[in-house]
């Protein structure tokens, strides 16, 4: 399974990242997700990008005891692009 797309990302090779998720672009906001990121931070050679989730902030997901969701309406968060090495 590819890791996040975003370029310098590294958080799939961390083995124990409990709480992390991956999302895909979703259809309706794809362009907004590239503006915030930035078509130069991100690998779009796989025909699905995915962002793991240590690029939004806590406000973006829904979660229940045992499920993690991201809203519908979540966005990227642009200070959280291109902090994570
Ligand atoms: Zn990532």
């Amino acid at each position: 399974m590819p890791g996040c797309s975003i370029l310098g990302c590294r958080a799939y090779k961390r083995t124990h990242l409990p709480n992390l998720t991956m999302h895909r672009l979703p259809k309706k906001d794809r362009q907004k997700w590239l503006d915030i990121i930035g078509v130069e931070n991100i690998n779009l050679q796989f025909k699905e990008p995915r962002i793991c989730s240590l690029h939004f902030d806590d406000k973006s997901f829904n979660r229940t005891l045992d499920v993690i969701r991201l809203r519908d309406e979540a966005l990227p968060s642009s200070d959280l692009i291109i902090t994570i090495m």
